[in-house]
């Protein structure tokens, strides 16, 4: 027999558990009956597409077995899909579960606390170390000869040698410790079953040993009931199935101990006939932001499991959606090539698409809970605006900014019932920081005129927002691009503009190739010059951001350096005939409006030089 170490990671997480978890212990039995589950699901469905495991005969349950109870042994046993010796040590050894490393180093502190945060990434099979003091699992994969048996008292790693198993399947024996003594009841355990796994679609036997009498007369008897429902919960009328049934669904299939924010079931019968139930979580998946993302919607043929892996049920970005979808026209034996290409289910899921956003929308009818909403959802919304072009007009009334005029969200359907009339177009900033932008220069022109200004410090926001299209009419324009401040011109602005000809030629001059242009205008207020990006030209906030990300670098931007005609430093220069403080003057207002972008100077030497140099000639 050997003996191997867990992965640090496995070490780490079990100790979490077992500070952290204690007074929820009872959920071991939720997981280990959702892996039988899974282990049955998965079975089933290769039995009738696999041809080598056509032939196993299968009738698919779950057995919980209460033995000894006066020492405590709980096995918990399928006749599932079961695993070899390297599922075994791979499985069991490791954390599967894409996310849950990075998740674990995030820990820390009083989040270690949190039973929630835990429960959210599914703690599994691991959870069982909370009531045991070892564990055996004896499996038997479908298809091999060979058993095995994995034994792990928790601390230090597990153990595999040969076992004997008369069909496939698996065994999880428990040999319960102090705090798992009260699982060797049978009420106890019956009333988690009913609790956590009423709704599993498969049939879990309770068997106990019910003693009678006592001394010599004593007789103990071997008793044994089905325990749940073992009914497809979404296959119910929707009318019979509880809140708590609701929620305890969602807890098995979302992996997560928290209740939903939302359920959305649907049984349609019409020319597709199939059932969804869907559950937005409350808080967003820990993967979320993963490539690798677990994907969270389950296929169902005629309540016959088929796929858990599949990430097209789904549109990338609804990835945060967990639930089922059960159809009642596809073929049984559909392969994952033909799924990805099926009429039948792209209809399905464009469905599931226009439902979920007329449900996101009722929500929205309800400011605080779709703040809630937002504040774990936002982004991901954003995403289908330019991933997801057919729903964008359903999705762009959903999405919610900052703004100069409000704390908090706002719609645009609020921005623009804010507008005033003469208003052109829809006004937003980019950036990195809320607090940056709203401390912006290029504010004060639209401000002043009570043109309000969405502050978008998402970092998609750059690529998203050219991409939305006009909202009822009216266009976006980032006011850090050269395009927005023409709304805003008058005649009067336009003389002003003109007349500062000669100044932005000297400073043209006195620039040459560091600046692409420069234009005076009358939207700064304060500032005697700030940077422009050229409206198609990326701005230095996605460029430093594509940087950052490891992308291919952009060519460095040349900027449009605008000036502020009525800045006493620029009437200064206008009428000075000083070339080497003109030359100072006219490279810092160009440097001091890089500074305010937060790019970082070529030559902050020659800067310094340039301020002393100036200030000298103050005295
Ligand atoms: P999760 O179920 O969240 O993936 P677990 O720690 O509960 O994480 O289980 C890890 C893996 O071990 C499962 O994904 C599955 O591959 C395997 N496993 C666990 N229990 C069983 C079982 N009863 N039958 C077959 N495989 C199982």
């Amino acid at each position: 027999m050997s003996k191997q170490k867990f992965k640090t990671e496995v070490s780490q997480l079990l100790n979490l558990l077992i500070h952290s978890l204690y007074s929820h212990s009872e959920i071991f039995l939720r997981e280990l009956v959702s892996n039988s589950s899974d282990a049955l699901d998965k079975l089933k469905y290769l039995s009738l597409t696999d041809d080598s495991l056509k032939k196993i005969e299968f009738t698919p349950r779950i057995d919980i077995r209460i033995q000894e109870a006066g020492e405590g042994t709980l096995l918990v046993e399928d006749n599932g899909i079961g695993m070899n010796k390297e599922e075994l040590a791979d499985s069991l050894g490791t954390i599967a579960r894409s996310g849950t490393k990075n998740f674990l180093e995030t820990l820390s502190g009083d989040a270690k606390k949190d039973s929630n945060l835990i429960g959210k990434f599914g703690v599994g099979f691991y959870s069982c170390f909370m009531v045991a003091d070892k564990v055996e699992v004896i499996s038997r994969k479908a298809g091999e000869d060979d058993a095995w048996k994995w034994t792990s008292s928790g601390s230090t790693g597990f153990s595999i040698e040969a076992a004997e198993r008369a069909a496939q399947g698996t065994t999880v024996i428990l040999h319960l410790n102090e705090t798992g003594k009260e699982y060797s009841s049978q009420w106890k355990v019956r009333s988690i079953i009913k609790k956590y796994s009423d709704h599993i679609a498969f049939p879990i036997h309770l068997h106990w040993e019910q003693s009678t009498g006592s001394g010599e007369e004593k007789k103990t008897e071997q008793k044994d009931e089905q325990v749940n429902a073992a009914s497809a919960l979404w296959k119910r009328p929707k009318t019979e199935i509880t809140d708590e049934e609701y929620s305890e669904f969602y807890k098995t299939i979302g992996h997560d101990s928290e209740e939903p924010m939302l359920r959305i079931h649907t049984q349609a019968e019409g020319v597709l006939e199939y059932t969804t139930l869907f559950f937005v979580p409350k808080t967003a998946p820990m993967d979320m932001y993963q490539a690798d993302y677990t994907p969270g919607v389950k296929l169902y043929v005629k309540r016959v499991f088929i796929t858990d892996d599949e990430k097209e049920l789904m549109p990338v970005w609804l990835r945060f959606i967990r639930g089922i979808i059960d159809s009642e026209d596809l073929p049984l034996n559909v392969s994952r090539e033909i799924l990805q290409q099926n009429k039948i289910l792209a209809n399905i899921r464009d469905a599931s698409v226009k439902k979920l956003l007329a449900e996101f929308k009722k929500l929205s009818e309800n400011e605080e809970k779709y703040a809630e909403f937002t504040a774990q959802y936002n982004r991901p919304l954003k995403e289908g605006l330019y991933s997801d072009w057919n729903n964008r007009d359903e999705i762009l009334p959903l999405v919610r900014y900052k703004s100069t005029a409000v704390e908090g969200w706002t719609s645009l359907a609020s921005y623009k019932a804010r507008m005033p009339e003469e208003q052109k177009s829809i006004y937003y900033l980019t950036g990195d920081r809320e607090e940056g932008l709203r401390k912006s220069p290029l504010l004060s022109a639209y401000t002043a005129k009570g043109y309000e200004v969405l502050l978008m410090d998402d970092d998609i926001d750059e690529f998203v927002t050219p991409m939305i299209g006009p909202f009822e009419g009216k266009d976006f324009k980032a006011i850090n691009r050269s395009g927005a401040i023409d709304d805003l011109k008058t005649d009067d602005d336009k003389k002003k503009e003109n007349e500062a000809e000669p100044v932005v030629e000297k400073i043209k001059t006195i620039l040459g190739d560091t600046v692409k242009d420069v234009v005076a205008s009358v939207r700064l207020t304060e500032a005697p010059s700030c940077l422009l990006a050229d409206e198609g030209a990326p701005s230095e906030h996605l460029r430093q951001m594509l940087k950052a990300m490891g992308q291919a670098e952009l060519p460095e931007a040349a900027f449009i350096l605008e000036i502020n005609p009525d800045h006493p430093v620029v009437q200064g220069l206008k009428n000075s005939s000083d070339e080497d403080l003109d030359s100072d003057i006219a490279h810092l207002l160009y440097e001091q409006a890089l500074l305010v972008e937060g790019v970082s100077l070529k030559d902050p030497l020659e800067f310094a030089s340039r301020i002393n140099r100036v200030a000298a000639k103050a005295y």
